[in-house]
């Protein structure tokens, strides 16, 4: 890498709304209501929806040429096979998705998803052209026990392929989501998440230089429209991921337009 390249510039920021396992083909009037308000205004950030994967292909009849874009979920580390009930990231692209979320804790805790594993899924989006967004974050013991930086810094160096590090253009995400703050309501204070934050981007540049700069590092955690202003504008806060918030256009737009 040249040393004296002058940085890239950050990305814009990156508001990605996670459906989980929710919506049906009816919730197709939210989308077209999310299309509608995201072009009445230009919004500060990029803006992503993941639904469950079978919903892709109507919602992108829906969000074409507009400002919203498509993820999935989860993807399985191969291209095709037989692994019944997966799908992969080449899929989801040919389905509609730009994004795929990995390594969420629903799934490393249901599904025992270890950090090699979500390497792997991340390694499988960059294949397929996919921009991956890498779930990290610690239990409320870990929290408690003072280890957050500890198993951030090892999920960190972990769940990131080598792909990454030879591929000098690959965009990618890191989504911070302290596993205690998903649905509760519980969020750490705008300092602690600056903090955290900051130490995940100096762990980024020790590892990947000057490319670094064109990831983003997001908050995921209960973020909802009444404390999306005081997190989304925290200066080493790149965006969020919304679960439950996402689900109502209207909701998920507040969280939106709430970046200055
Ligand atoms: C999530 O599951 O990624 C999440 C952030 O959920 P919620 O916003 O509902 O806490």
């Amino acid at each position: 890498m040249n040393e004296t390249a002058i940085p890239a510039r950050r990305p814009p920021k990156l508001v990605v709304g996670n459906w989980k396992m929710f919506g049906t083909r009816r919730s197709s009037a939210e989308v077209r209501t999310l299309v509608r308000l995201l072009g009445l205004k230009r919004p500060h950030c990029e803006v992503v929806i993941c639904p469950p994967a079978v919903l892709l292909p109507p919602f992108r009849q829906i969000n074409r040429g507009s400002r919203l874009k498509l993820g999935g979920q989860d993807c399985h580390p191969l291209t095709q096979g037989a692994h019944t009930g997966d799908i992969s990231a080449e899929m989801l692209k040919d389905a509609g998705a730009g994004y795929v979320i990995v390594g969420h804790s629903e799934r490393r805790e249901a599904y025992r998803e270890t950090d090699q594993m979500v390497a792997q899924k991340a390694q499988a989006a960059l294949r397929a052209g996919l921009h991956p967004i890498v779930c990290i974050g610690e239990t409320a013991e870990q929290n408690e026990a003072g280890h957050t930086l500890d198993v951030l810094t090892r999920q960190l160096e972990r769940s990131l392929p080598d792909l990454l590090d030879a591929t000098e253009h690959a965009a990618f995400t890191i989504a911070y989501e302290p596993v205690w703050a998903i649905g509760t309501g519980r969020i750490p204070s705008p300092a602690q998440i600056e903090e955290i934050h900051g130490e995940i981007r100096r762990a980024l540049q020790k590892r990947l230089g000057l490319q670094a700069a064109k990831s983003r590092v997001i908050y995921g955690g209960s973020v909802k429209a009444s404390n999306a202003r005081a997190i989304l504008n925290l200066a080493e806060v790149d965006g969020a991921l919304v679960g439950g918030a996402s689900l109502k256009a209207t909701d998920f737009a507040a969280i939106v337009y709430s970046i200055n």
